[in-house]
């Protein structure tokens, strides 16, 4: 019997795997993005009606997010048809909301482009560049399709592979609570899954890509992640537990730069 489920769930996976378009790797992908979408839109609906979001209209941090939000998802599409892939962006309809709390440092990209900024976070980013850096490095995540990744997996370890709208229905809570944890949202930092290296690297290298089409400097990612990286103390940021920042990181990132440089056109 053990081997029959092994056989199935080793078959399950196979045919799981997806080529993914943007960085060209195989990632396990159980879930339909159009489904994932779905989710999205209803969990971060639910997310903004419990939390203060602040007003772009008469809010100057808002308007800056909006702002550099509005940037970068033009320079993607720009990008994507340069590539021939303008499919990668099927489906999406940003959104970018910055929620007024100053405890939090963290920000987040939903699939569909539902991003989130806390207050939290922008004596870090100190500026405009580096607030793109991290919505930058935030929606690369979300356009390489890393939550499907993690959300495929997230369903193989904990409810034997189920299909996702098998598992909403039989299992609504657990798989929204997995859907959270996958994306990094949540109020446990306990509870938070960590990108993978690999993740990391992947939002890095077109992260940097997209601010420099976007008009940003890429090298002020280096400054940003240093700063990131020293803050904390006692009590880590949010943002930190869900994206490991060490050395060889921010040695990896630097070879991105030159690449990057290559797209950039300050604005
Ligand atoms: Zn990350």
């Amino acid at each position: 019997m053990k081997k029959i489920i092994a056989f199935l769930l080793g078959a399950a996976l196979l045919a799981g795997c997806a080529l993914n378009l943007v960085t060209g790797r195989k990632q396990l992908s159980l879930v339909n993005e159009s489904d994932l979408r779905l989710m999205a839109v209803a969990q971060y609906n639910t997310f903004l009606t419990e939390n203060k979001v602040l007003n772009p209209g008469n809010n100057r941090d808002a308007a800056l997010v909006d702002n550099v939000g509005a940037r970068i998802s033009n320079a993607i599409a720009t990008y994507f048809v340069k590539e021939g892939k303008p499919t990668v962006l099927e489906g999406y309809k940003w959104e970018f909301n910055t929620i007024d709390d100053k405890s939090v440092v963290n920000a987040w990209c939903m699939p569909g482009g539902k991003v989130v900024v806390y207050t939290g976070l922008l004596p870090i980013a100190q500026n405009e560049t580096g607030l793109a850096v991290v919505m930058g490095h935030e929606i690369a995540h979300s356009v390489a399709k890393h939550g499907n990744e993690r959300m495929s997996q997230a369903l193989v370890q904990q409810m034997g592979g189920m299909a996702l709208q098998v598992a909403l229905s039989q299992k609504p809570q657990e798989t929204q609570d997995l859907f959270m944890m996958t994306y990094g949202i949540g109020s446990e930092v306990g509870a938070m899954l960590p990108w993978s290296r690999q993740q990391e690297t992947e939002a890095d290298q077109y992260g940097l890509i997209f601010i420099a089409m976007a008009g940003y400097d890429p090298r002020e990612a280096l400054p940003f992640w240093q700063r990131m990286s020293e803050t904390g103390g006692a009590k880590p940021p949010e943002f930190l537990s869900t994206h490991p920042s060490d050395q060889t990181r921010l040695r990896k990132l630097q070879q991105f730069i030159p690449e990057a440089m290559k797209y950039y056109k300050p604005k």
